[in-house]
């Protein structure tokens, strides 16, 4: 079983020994790498691999039979990886590192790139200061206090009873790796509920209308800051109709004729594999 992870802005007890270091250099991560793995290095300190942090945070423990700190490190643009080692992007290392710790360093991802950008306060460019227990920052001129921000985006799962049996809606944007298809997602908008933004989402990306909007479950997605919220949704009205530019093509599929769809462990693969489940049950 995987060890659980426990948040935190500081660490509530000295205990020596390794821990785990997501070093980043921009928004690559330093791994070891091996054959077809990578791994994040753990060590007693940055000084064991010779490097040097520009700013680091605590990002929490995971809760093994003796608790292992987690940091995340912001190194400079010159840092070379050392022996052994390479910087790489997140994606990329999908299904390279293990998934407790991939989600790990989209977290750690975050977190760093907060911290980094937040260093002047918003309000009155005033040097900011970490709030000594919350996640946060806090401005000592104007006292303005700002958090790790988050972008939730609903992921929806559209399905009907069509003349062939149950049928999924499944679509393309252009900038999609050639033949693969998914379910629809957009950007919640300031002041909209994510009912409301389902429902729009899918009038404006195929022009249907949608009925029995139900929660699925979410998953943090790191590609930079988003939530994302997945819903299933039965069809109600309307003919397909591609209504915003990104979209190069969407279509009902059945279980026999599915098109190539995304890797295990995204909630949109999720979401299709509860609609086969469903069918072949
Ligand atoms: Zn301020």
């Amino acid at each position: 079983m995987n060890p659980s992870f426990v948040a935190q802005a500081q660490p509530s007890d000295t205990l020596p020994g390794p821990a785990y270091w997501f070093i980043f250099r921009g928004v690559k991560l330093l791994v070891r790498r091996e054959k077809k793995a990578a791994r994040i290095p753990c060590l007693n300190g940055l000084a064991e691999l010779g490097i040097t942090a520009v700013r680091q945070q605590y990002l929490g423990y995971l809760d093994s039979d003796r608790p292992i700190h987690c940091y995340s490190v912001e190194v400079d643009d010159q840092t070379q990886a050392p022996e052994g080692m390479a910087f790489h992007g997140l994606r990329r290392l999908f299904g390279l590192l293990d998934e407790a710790c991939f989600w790990l360093a989209g977290r750690a991802v975050q977190i760093m790139d907060w911290d980094r950008t937040h260093q002047f306060c918003g309000r009155c460019g005033n040097h900011t200061e970490t709030h000594p227990q919350e996640r946060a920052k806090l401005c000592p001129n104007c006292g303005h206090t700002s958090y790790p921000r988050l972008s939730p985006a609903m992921i929806v799962r559209v399905t009907r009873q069509g003349e062939n049996g149950r049928e999924i809606l499944l679509a393309r944007a252009h900038n999609f790796r050639p033949g693969l298809y998914s379910v629809l997602a957009g950007f919640v908008e300031p002041g909209e509920t994510l009912e409301g933004c389902v429902r729009r989402e899918i009038c404006e990306e195929v022009g249907l209308i949608v009925k029995n909007i139900r929660y699925f479950g979410s998953q943090p997605w790191p590609f930079p800051n988003s939530l994302m919220i997945a819903f299933t949704a039965e069809y109600d009205s309307g003919e397909i109709k591609l209504g915003e530019a990104e979209m190069a093509d969407a279509r009902w599929f059945t279980p026999e004729t599915l098109p190539q769809i995304p890797p295990p462990t995204s909630i949109s693969r999720r979401l299709i594999n509860d609609f086969l489940d469903q069918v072949h049950r």
